[in-house]
């Protein structure tokens, strides 16, 4: 029998406390944007704090920010061996509405092979797929084959704010030789993926201010400007026919993917109609002249998030509303710039705002893309271990998601980032009955303890560190 069968043998004895673990962690409601449940969320690390210490890491403790604690947990086996930081989010998405889930978001329950509950995709179920495989190895072979550094955030779901000045403050206790961000998904669940880039987003938030309380529409209405109105004209203004951004110089800086790359992508086994499906959509939707897969990776967007204003109760109400509202997000990619991005359509909103009115336009967000060498010696390890699992070599694609702290830990700390994640397309993040197929999740489990043999075997020089006996930190 070989070390993997041995670790398989131990990961399927154990599903019962994986799955129980999962579930007790999900049932605390870590909404990271609601204040309400601020309680919640260091309830939550605190949890995975002591989660992790009896997992095997010697050293789990929070770690404060100005605003969710995160966690970092440590297991240095042998200074010699590679030194990897995992990278999560304890930290979930609002859960409404509440009406749309067929069961309550932090009662988890398992129907038909799935778990369903908010945050058991994005991210515990990760995070304790982590955990399980670090049991793993210590429970069969006694000892890990890499240095461990765990930092899970807090605050990922809404927008990281305190990310970047935590790393920077720990830096010294951050130091590796490769970053493992467990925040994204694969293909399909016979489509094994490693992703290698991550679009960026900037977010706005536009008002535009009428008169200075709603007025009576049969004496007011002709008379003045209507805010709803000028509103809708300015937004109708952001795209073109053909689906582009009209924004100008939008695209400017964009990498537009050449003839290779372009048919290297038409071979990502990407499924377009289930992709589709799972959105209930009768069809696709979006820039003229490129596929559904080009246009969520590799093409930016400017989208209306959500937008208020006016009377929207039962029956009629006569009214020029006194003022309205929208939240507007844009994907970004390799090359733009998120500031130039959040001042381009800034001034491009203030140049067209609605006249008679007044318009105001708040940059609330604005975070980096990522982009990863595909021949990086660590993405190869990766890749034999999603194989040896799924039984063929994994997709290496790019997301339409963004994770601003992704593109912290590479700027910030200089490591390489091979994203390793397990959620599937269809799994409703963020959205209502949210679920995590438990096959995914226990196949991932074995890849990630051959993750780890992988790079062992690799050696800290193998991934670049230069020659000496010392690990970073
Ligand atoms: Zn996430």
């Amino acid at each position: 029998m070989s070390r993997g069968d041995d670790l398989d043998r131990w990961l399927d004895g154990h599903r019962g406390e994986l799955l129980r673990q999962l579930i007790d962690w999900v049932r605390i409601p870590s909404i990271s944007a609601d204040p309400e449940h601020t309680a919640d969320v260091r309830r939550s690390a605190e949890f995975l704090a002591a989660a992790a210490g009896e997992a095997g890491f010697p050293r789990a403790e929070l770690w404060e920010t100005a605003g969710h604690p995160a966690v970092f947990a440590e297991r240095m086996e042998d200074p010699r061996l590679p030194t990897v930081l995992i990278y999560a989010h304890h930290d979930v998405q609002p859960a409404d509405p509440l009406d749309e889930w067929t069961s309550p978001p932090f009662e988890p329950v398992v129907v038909e092979g799935e778990l369903r509950g908010r945050g058991v995709v994005d991210d515990k179920q990760n995070v304790c797929m982590h955990l399980e495989a670090v049991r793993a190895h210590l429970a069969v072979v006694g000892r890990m084959p890499v240095n461990l550094r765990l930092l899970v955030e807090g605050e990922e779901e809404s927008g990281s704010a305190h990310f970047e000045d935590l790393i920077r403050s720990r830096r010294s206790e951050l130091a590796a030789d490769l970053a493992v961000i467990s925040d994204t998904g694969m293909l399909g669940p016979e489509s094994p993926a490693l992703t290698i880039g991550l679009r960026g987003l900037v977010y706005w938030e536009v008002r535009v201010a009428g008169p200075a309380h709603d007025l009576h529409s049969g004496l007011y209405g002709g008379t003045v400007a209507n805010p709803v109105l000028g509103l809708a004209t300015l937004l109708a203004g952001l795209h073109d026919g053909e689906g582009r951004v009209a924004v100008p110089g939008f695209y400017e800086a964009v990498r537009v993917p050449g003839a290779a790359e372009r048919q290297e992508m038409a071979r990502i086994p990407f499924d377009e109609a289930g992709f589709l499906a799972a959105a209930e959509v009768p069809g696709p939707s979006g820039e003229r002249g490129w596929s559904t897969l080009e246009r969520r990776t590799v093409r930016p967007t400017l989208d209306v998030c959500g937008i208020w204003g006016g009377y929207a109760g039962a029956g009629a109400k006569t009214i020029i509303p006194a003022r309205c509202g929208v939240k507007l997000s844009a994907r970004i990619v390799p090359d733009q710039d998120p500031d130039v991005i959040a001042d381009l359509v800034r001034r491009h909103l203030l140049d067209r705002a609605p006249a008679g009115l007044t318009t105001t336009v708040e940059v609330v967000s604005r975070g980096r893309w990522v982009s990863a060498p595909p021949d990086h010696p660590a993405l190869g390890a990766a890749g034999r271990a999603v194989e040896a699992v799924w039984g063929r070599a994994p997709s290496l694609v790019r997301e339409g998601g963004s994770i601003p702290p992704v593109a912290a830990i590479a700027a910030e700390l200089g490591l390489a980032c091979v994203l390793f994640g397990v959620g599937l397309p269809d799994d409703r993040f963020h959205a209502p009955n949210e679920r995590l197929r438990l096959e995914q999740l226990h196949r991932g489990t074995r890849a990630a303890v051959r993750l780890w043999d992988e790079l062992g075997t690799l050696g800290a020089a193998g991934l670049g560190r230069p020659a000496g006996p010392a690990s970073p930190g």
